[in-house]
């Protein structure tokens, strides 16, 4: 053993970071004996990066490193790992034995095809909590330490694409969009689109008063509900920066990138949350697919007549539940009498809560592009508007989505939701009529598997 054992028992003031004999030692001899579980403040070595949230510029801020390879180990600023969920695939990379622990990207080439303009909330820690602000340009700001070895990782990708979708050639054909030769660039649909990717990346104390708990209580309920795989979250209150295992979002920008922060043109933006049946299979149980093609389609529509257009993508799968309890409450639906009054119970037995997406940090990535006020909001969404409105950004009108546009099936959906104070122009239902709102049976599936 090259480091003395120390009992994790807190006492560490001057103690080597926490280790134990590994009980089942890898084969390759690519980790040392010693597991080191947790660190502590003030232990030998230990000497974090500083790492000043809100700071005026990126240089002033600090590179956020989470490495806990070699030294950096004692040198890291931040708790989690780059990746977000795919941080466990990189874990099973290095398992496998296809990825060397201490591999080193090459980001040649890689940097943004547009580099947004500096925006004040990149240096307000109120405004942006839940994404590095400079996560798009390290290999710019931070080249010396990445020269001299350090392991930082960019948390956010700048990129551009053609996209094609069924409902945008659809209304190119049906002369609802204009093919104009630079957004709209072929009479088949074919859209050029600015893309931006961003990977979470929280400041502790920031998130906690979104959510108006105490820091304390939120880095202990992290910890208990990872299951313990996160120890510093208790044993470091000096670092304040965790990268959490979840999905992150991505930006799909219409028209010129620079026009999203020009206050003198009109911006028509739909905040959209994943919901991969129907986004993209196409299930007709609910509203989401068409809704995130009117928005595209209106987005587009805002960029063609000067102005700007933006869908942001929130990988908040089934309200941030996932499939497993999507499919569930699809059944008690099912079973149940499929009706829009029972709508939210239906959910709420199975998850307990009817909605786990909040809204609360959503409006960063706004901040960040520099919006200041939403001419077209493309959403119903109460909690969406309301996050946004508070966080400081004013929403001038707000499109429901056609209706026209909504599958028979989903009604049941859509119904309930309008019941339940979600924004519409058109008819708000009662509770006795909702009871009337019926979706489709499985009569039919049944004969099939009978
Ligand atoms: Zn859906």
């Amino acid at each position: 053993m090259v480091e003395k054992d120390t009992p994790a028992d807190g006492n560490m003031a001057d103690a080597t970071p926490t280790a134990v004999q590994s009980p089942a030692a890898p084969s390759s001899s690519q980790y040392s004996k010693h597991i080191v579980l947790t660190t502590y403040p003030g232990q030998s070595g230990i000497d974090p990066v500083p790492l000043s949230w809100g700071a005026k510029d990126a240089q002033a801020r600090g590179p956020v490193i989470v490495s806990r390879s070699n030294a950096l180990l004692k040198r890291r600023n931040a708790m989690g790992a780059h990746g977000g969920s795919y941080s466990i695939y990189n874990a099973l990379a290095i398992a496998a034995g296809d990825l060397e622990p201490d591999f080193r990207p090459d980001f040649r080439n890689s940097e943004p095809t547009f580099n947004f303009a500096w925006q004040a909330a990149w240096a307000d820690k109120t405004k942006i909590v839940s994404m590095d602000p400079y996560g798009h340009d390290i290999v710019n700001q931070f080249r010396e330490q990445l020269d001299a070895g350090w392991d930082i990782r960019p948390t956010m990708a700048v990129t551009r694409a053609n996209m094609k979708l069924a409902e945008i050639g659809e209304a190119v054909r049906d002369g609802k969009l204009d093919v104009d030769g630079t957004i709209v660039v072929n009479s088949g649909g074919d859209v050029r689109v600015t893309k931006v990717a961003v990977e979470p990346v929280w400041y502790l104390p920031g998130v906690a008063d979104r959510f108006g708990v105490d820091e304390g209580t939120l880095r202990r309920t992290l910890f208990e509900h990872t299951g313990g795989s996160y120890p510093e979250l208790i044993t470091r209150p000096d670092l304040k920066v965790f990268l959490p295992p979840i999905g992150g979002l991505t930006v799909y920008i219409f028209g010129p990138p620079e026009r999203v922060s020009d206050e003198n043109v009109k911006l028509a933006l739909r905040i959209h949350d994943e919901c991969n049946g129907s986004d993209v299979f196409q299930s007709d149980i609910c509203t989401c697919r068409p809704y995130l093609a009117f928005g595209i389609r209106e987005a587009i529509r805002e960029a063609q007549n000067g102005g700007s257009g933006v869908v942001i993508y929130f990988r908040k799968e089934g309200r941030a539940l996932g499939e497993v309890i999507k499919y569930l409450v699809y059944n008690a639906r099912k079973r149940g009498g499929d009706t829009a009054d029972k709508y939210f119970t239906r959910t709420e037995n199975i998850a307990g809560v009817r909605d786990m997406r909040f809204q609360a940090l959503m409006p960063d990535i706004l901040h960040w592009l520099g919006i200041k006020k939403i001419d077209r909001m493309l959403s119903m969404s109460n909690m969406k508007h309301d996050a946004i409105v508070q966080s400081g950004i004013p929403i001038i009108e707000r499109v429901p989505i056609p209706e026209d546009m909504i599958p028979d099936d989903s009604r049941v959906e859509i119904d309930a939701k309008i019941n339940a104070g979600y924004f519409t122009t058109g008819r708000q239902y009662t509770t006795e009529e909702l009871a009337e709102v019926r979706g489709r049976g499985w009569e039919k599936w049944e004969d099939i598997t009978h």
